[in-house]
């Protein structure tokens, strides 16, 4: 086939996708000129394009051979992925989840090689592996929207009569993500929530009935000093800032998470299974899905392995507004 026939075929297939048909989409599909027996680096494919298009460089071939897998013109075969080593030296077979990129041992049968023998082929091993999202990471996931539908469900199911402990101090403060209830008992905080939380009318009706006893409303201030200090001066929220942990947390066991959380440095993400806790990953995603203190315990720094999860106990728009505030103040 001509060379100009390969780029109307390229073309084609691009057209067929409804792709814009740009001369360096054209010349990297037309780098593949050994039909589908060809398996092609990505240096071999901005060779090839580079004499057909001499100014395309080598990260627009890396980021369009990226696209067109995507879009399911191309395959990419071998993870870009460093080697791991382990001290199984049996033969087995691997499961790769593809959003924490942890490696797990399974046992999974071998696909038959008698063909390739009778072809000629010398069989030393075969390698079998898996990819998917491993069972903690969907586990951990299963959590987080049990834990937020907890939170939205059972507290907001108290309705008007949400009982608050004794001396409990409410107020608000408007933030440049909108304005966020805090309630605080003698001991610390009780609640830092956005007031268009399902559960906000209800804290709103039961605070204000209340004027807080004295300590209460002591560290009321504190919290919303922290509060304005972390969104006008990007002030990392003080370890040392009082929580009242027993009455904040729904389950005790909450406590320990949401603490783990806490110790995650401004501006950086952990993921949830790098937080140093034995509890299973569903038990931590319930107890970061209803997290009663947003800000305070930085929820939004947790991810699911490389993969930001988009739920936040405030929205994906704020998770978004959090860490770009964060990201900005850390490079000052
Ligand atoms: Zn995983
Ligand atoms: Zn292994």
């Amino acid at each position: 086939m001509s060379s100009d026939g390969r780029i109307d075929d390229a073309s084609a297939r691009l057209r067929a996708r409804g792709l814009r048909v740009t001369p360096q989409r054209r010349a990297i599909l037309s780098a593949f000129t050994g039909a589908a027996t060809e398996h092609l680096s990505a240096d071999e494919v901005h060779a090839r394009a580079a004499a057909a298009v001499p100014e395309v460089g080598r990260g627009t071939v890396y980021a369009a051979l990226a696209e067109l897998t995507e879009l399911g013109l191309l395959a990419a075969v071998g993870n870009p992925e460093p080697v791991r080593y382990e001290t199984n030296v049996d033969a087995h077979q691997h499961f790769r989840c593809r959003v924490c990129l942890r490696l797990y041992d399974v046992a999974l049968d071998a696909p038959p090689t008698a063909a390739l023998k009778r072809r000629g082929f010398v069989v030393e091993h075969t390698t079998v592996t898996a990819e998917g999202i491993c069972a903690d990471c969907a586990a951990y996931d299963r959590g987080l929207s049990d834990g937020a539908a907890r939170s939205d469900g059972v507290r907001a199911a108290a309705g008007a009569t949400i009982a608050l402990p004794r001396g409990t101090a409410y107020g608000v403060a408007d933030t440049p993500i909108g304005r966020v209830q805090m309630l605080c008992t003698e001991r610390g905080a009780l609640r830092v929530m956005y007031a268009d939380h399902a559960e906000g009318p209800a804290v709103a009706a039961a605070g204000a009935r209340r004027r807080g006893a004295r300590e209460a409303q002591r560290r009321l201030a504190e919290l919303d000093t922290a509060i304005d200090g972390y969104f006008a001066h990007g002030t990392p929220f003080a370890q040392e800032l009082a929580v009242d942990w027993d009455a904040a947390a729904t389950d005790p066991d909450d406590g320990a998470t949401l603490d783990a959380i806490r110790a995650i440095p401004f501006a950086r993400e952990r993921s949830y299974e790098q937080l140093g806790l034995s509890d299973a990953p569903f038990d931590r995603g319930v107890s970061i899905g209803s997290n009663p203190l947003a800000l305070v315990v930085p929820c939004h720094r947790v991810s699911r392995g490389r993969e930001i999860t988009t739920w936040y106990v405030g929205g994906p728009e704020r998770k978004r507004a959090l860490r770009e505030h964060e990201r900005q103040h850390a490079e000052r």
